[in-house]
């Protein structure tokens, strides 16, 4: 992980299936990071020798692990409970600041104004879906269909920005992924600046997404790529927990 998301290797001009290879190679490393740091976090909780005194008859568990099914009256039980207080409560307030942290970071960088992220943008969604998302309150939605249009056919969209293109593809696999552009792009400079919605402004919205390899804000991603990682990884290894002990 750390060769990937070290500033000194990530350089601007590697290409991105590169970067894209690196970062699959290396989040498995930082998943079991995460997942150990958790480990050592909620062993702290663990009961010591509580079966002396247990008042369940002829408990035969063995393996006292935090995964094992425990009757509702052994101490271990009330160990898995704590454990789902404490990442629905400190742990998660710890997560919420280092996304704070992440994103607050951005604003020490500017958009490079390059266009990119106009000229080809991608959805999971068809542009009707989007357009029956936005009636129903979804306000990325809204602001997306407000001024993005989808690109006529893939050909079109791969024109656009035929290395980009090719590595959304090449994510994305099986799964179907729709491309649009912004009509308001003039050059590489927004005929509508001052109006543009917060879907707009706010670009990229995370870390971990591919960027156009022109896009500025590269170099926020880069600085916070480890960072961004073990959250997302914690939160899988949260909703993992919270499935095997709730
Ligand atoms: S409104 Fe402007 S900033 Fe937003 S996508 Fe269109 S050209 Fe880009
Ligand atoms: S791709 Fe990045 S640098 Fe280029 S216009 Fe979009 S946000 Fe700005």
């Amino acid at each position: 992980m750390e060769n990937f998301f070290n500033t000194n290797n990530q350089r601007a001009d590697v290409p991105l299936v590169t970067q894209y290879d690196d970062l699959k190679d290396n989040y498995k490393q930082i998943f079991v990071e995460a997942a150990e740091s958790l480990r050592s976090e909620i062993s702290k909780f663990k009961p010591s020798n509580p079966c002396t005194l247990c008042p369940v008859k002829d408990c035969k568990i063995e393996e006292k692990d935090v995964f094992t099914p425990y009757p509702p009256n052994c101490a271990y039980r009330e160990w898995q409970l704590k454990i789902l207080a404490f990442l629905a409560g400190d742990y998660r307030q710890k997560l919420k600041n280092t996304y704070k942290m992440i994103m607050d970071k951005k604003s020490e960088y500017n958009c490079a104004r390059c266009g990119a992220c106009c000229r080809l943008a991608t959805s999971e969604f068809s542009y009707s879906q989007l357009k029956q998302k936005a009636q129903k309150g979804d306000k990325f939605a809204s602001d997306f269909v407000s001024v993005f249009v989808p690109y006529k056919d893939e050909k079109e969209a791969k024109k656009a920005n035929p290395e980009y293109f090719q590595l959304l593809n090449e994510l994305v696999e099986d799964q179907k992924v729709y491309y649009y552009y912004c009509p308001k792009l003039n050059g590489n400079e927004c005929s509508d600046y001052e109006n543009r919605p917060d879907v707009c402004r706010d670009f990229p919205h995370n870390p971990l997404k591919l960027l156009p390899s022109s896009c500025s804000f590269n170099e926020w991603k880069k600085s916070v790529s480890r960072s961004a990682m073990m959250l997302k990884a914690k939160v899988d290894i949260i909703e993992f927990y919270k499935n095997k002990l709730g």
